[in-house]
């Protein structure tokens, strides 16, 4: 039998005891730093597969320092806890697993992070497909535009930065799309609002650079380095403008919840 389950303020509890109360800094100011991961369930070997947990931990500390966070658990440590939760929670099926830490001082009218508590919970739950949707889906680009590094850093998932994801995802959604587009202040093409996104044009991939505001998304990472180790096709790494979206090949989108959809 599985067992949804947390580890939260250092032990492990029932999902539903992970709580906190309405007072949290986090909760009124989006100071959290957290990541999507994915255990992808392997029937034929029955096996529990988590992808490239390191890195989505190592992206975590970095967030946490722009927070001024002083996690007390080392990357290999919360690695431990990490796969400890998924063996615990005993799922045999596709998991999404969110660590999470955050400003825990229950505080309001405080705009310093410095001085305020930190706590982390990491959680699995089993998740299936990101985009309802069999075939391609359908984008729009929105009018929202993605937040620039001068304002919040983009480059770590920052729990108050996705708002501005959640509001065109929510516009487009709306609309009837899947899926929005963001382009950055200056117009150009950025990202997804969950996802990197990649064109093809002939036998080359193209890809906003990291330096565009996007997250430097470890999925897109592995489809740069299997394109070319695997297909021998190169990603060059450039400024996309919008009329491009339009005229090309193919566009896929990649991410740890939605995989590779194009
Ligand atoms: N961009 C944004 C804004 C995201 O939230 C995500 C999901 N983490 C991605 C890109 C894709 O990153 P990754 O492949 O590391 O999941």
């Amino acid at each position: 039998m599985a067992l949804a389950l947390a580890f939260h303020k250092g032990e492990f509890v029932p999902l539903e005891e992970a709580t906190v109360g309405v007072m949290t800094h986090a909760l009124h100011y989006g100071t959290s730093v957290f990541e999507g991961i994915r255990g992808n369930w392997n029937p034929d070997h029955n096996k529990m597969y988590i992808f490239r947990l390191q890195e989505h931990l190592e992206r975590l500390v970095r967030g946490s320092r722009i927070l001024c966070m002083d996690l007390p658990y080392s990357v290999n440590q919360m690695a431990d806890i990490t796969v400890e939760v998924v063996e615990r929670s005993g799922y045999t099926e596709d998991l999404y697993i969110r660590p999470i830490a955050y400003k825990a001082t229950e505080m309001v009218a405080n705009l310093n992070l410095r001085n305020l508590k930190d706590d982390l919970c990491i959680l699995a739950i089993p998740f299936g497909r990101y985009i309802d949707n069999e075939g391609a889906i359908s984008c729009c680009t929105s009018a929202w535009r993605r937040i620039d590094d001068s304002m919040i850093p983009p480059r770590v998932k920052l729990g108050g930065l996705y708002l501005n994801s959640i509001l065109a995802k929510t516009d487009a959604m709306a609309a009837g799309f899947d899926e929005a587009i963001m382009l950055n202040l200056d117009g150009h093409v950025c990202e997804g609002t969950g996802e990197n996104i990649f064109l093809v044009i002939g036998d080359t991939l193209v890809t906003p650079t990291l330096e565009s505001n996007v997250l430097p998304g470890i999925t897109r990472d592995t489809v740069i380095e299997l394109a070319r180790n695997e297909l021998g096709i190169d990603t060059v790494e450039r400024s996309v403008d919008r009329s491009e979206l339009y005229l090309v090949d193919e566009i896929f989108l990649t991410g740890t919840a939605a995989h590779i959809q194009s």
